[in-house]
């Protein structure tokens, strides 16, 4: 399978590349990054610290769809817009990462994933998946007069969009397990007076520092105890194996809008 990393020269596209490349099954179809980057033209391999493959980075979305089977994009909202625009037209896989998309820019998503196989998740890590899961797990058993839920993230100084997609991932989980809808009871943050809790809203508090790569505390707080479930990456290698894993996952079926649960079978 060849597979077109958009945003190749970002943190995450270096190490997608290094990730395709050292995957069974797949092979670097080529890359983009934005015009006008030093990086345009220069040897996709050598930038993600491999030997020389040959293949430039170019800044043309269309011509890279037109030649591999998947591309993978960890890139900024307006452009993942854009290469989903590219893939439904070209019937091509797409993998999303970006974070940061809007409530309207997910519709329009779920539109494109009409004509072709979209996978979105704001967390590619398994272990997240998994705290998802279980979260979503307590949520059902724990009501709102019982635990009051709050989720707490860290990420490097460099994150440009909060709360992270993957603490508004948790809050969605959360949600579901209590049957409500998250945007109706989420607090993204509080300052000043702000009164007493409200039963059963969900609390986000975002800090941002140094080089944390991605921490999240989903808590329940209870009469007497507290439950947390806490993820932590150390390395953003995890990310780019399950982005990987969910190229390989998706050829071959129809299209549509897939989540990592589907692609990890939860
Ligand atoms: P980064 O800023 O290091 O990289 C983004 C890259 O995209 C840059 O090289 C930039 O030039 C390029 N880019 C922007 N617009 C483009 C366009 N129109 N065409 C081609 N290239 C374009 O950022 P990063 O840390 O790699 O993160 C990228 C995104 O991935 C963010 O939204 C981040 O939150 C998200 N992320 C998701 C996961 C996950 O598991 N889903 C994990 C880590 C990061």
């Amino acid at each position: 399978m060849k597979v077109g990393i958009v945003g190749c020269a970002g943190r995450m596209g270096r190490m997608l590349v290094a990730e395709t490349a050292k995957t069974e099954g797949c092979e670097i179809g080529g890359g983009t990054d934005l015009p006008g980057s030093p990086f345009v033209g220069k040897d996709i391999a050598l930038l993600a610290g491999l030997e020389e493959c040959g293949i430039t980075v170019i800044s043309d979305p269309v011509e890279l769809f037109a030649t591999v089977d998947a591309v993978i994009d960890f890139t900024a909202p307006a452009a993942t817009m854009k290469h989903a625009a590219i893939a439904a037209r070209a019937g091509k896989i797409l993998v999303i990462g970006t974070t940061g998309l809007s409530t309207d820019q997910k519709a329009e998503l779920a539109e494109f994933a009409e004509k072709t196989t979209i996978v979105f998740a704001p967390n590619m890590s398994v272990g997240v998946n998994l705290a998802f899961a279980l979260v979503e797990k307590v949520a059902a058993i724990l009501d709102k007069d019982t635990a009051d839920i709050e989720i707490v993230e860290m990420h490097h100084k460099h994150k440009v969009d909060a709360p992270s997609g993957t603490a508004l991932g948790l809050g969605e989980a959360a949600a579901r397990g209590r049957g409500v809808d998250l945007e109706t009871v989420s607090v993204r943050s509080r300052d000043g007076f702000t009164g007493a809790r409200e039963n059963g809203s969900i609390g986000f508090a975002t800090l941002r520092g140094g080089d944390v790569i991605g921490e999240h505390t989903v808590v329940f707080a209870c009469e007497g105890e507290r439950i947390e479930i806490t993820h932590k990456a150390s390395s953003r290698e995890v990310f780019a194996k399950g982005a990987v894993r969910a190229a390989k996952w998706a050829e071959g079926k129809g299209p549509g809008l897939y989540a990592m649960r589907d692609v990890l079978g939860l």
